[in-house]
């Protein structure tokens, strides 16, 4: 049976643009050293399963090693953050921000918030964790 798209998005200058053919998990933002700099700010990020993700214009995608194994994947031309990408696990995460709305999802809690900006308080009353938290991000 044909999958059918739930979501679809793309990088600010549409050299890069994706469908997605299955769920979404909840977006989880991440506030950890890397992300900071990747973003400027903090991540907010879902996920797909590796196979329900159809890239279009993925030459226009810069894959940069953040850690071994793991890979972030930008746009060449815009720099858009599209993609953080665990090659060992079967999901790819997508950056919340790059999807088309309505997404649909919703913001659930916050990672790694012992490395976030001190220029900002995360007030929104969610689970927050110091450092990862599986049961939000798997
Ligand atoms: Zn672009
Ligand atoms: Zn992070």
């Amino acid at each position: 049976m044909a999958k059918t798209e739930t979501n679809r998005g793309a990088c600010l200058c549409g050299a890069v643009s994706y469908q997605v053919l299955g769920p979404l998990r909840p977006v989880v933002a991440c506030h950890c050293n890397q992300c900071r700099r990747a973003s400027g700010h903090h991540v907010a990020a879902t996920s797909a399963n590796r196979g329900d993700l159809r890239i279009t214009g993925e030459d226009a995608i810069t894959w940069f090693t953040s850690s071994p194994g793991i890979r972030r994947g930008f746009c060449r031309f815009c720099g858009s953050n599209l993609f953080w990408d665990n090659q060992a696990r079967p999901s790819v995460s997508i950056m919340s921000g790059t999807l088309d709305r309505p997404t649909n999802l919703t913001l659930i809690g916050h990672i790694h918030t012992a490395s976030k900006g001190d220029y900002y308080e995360i007030a929104d009353g969610l689970p927050s964790h110091p450092h990862d938290d599986h049961s939000l991000t798997s």
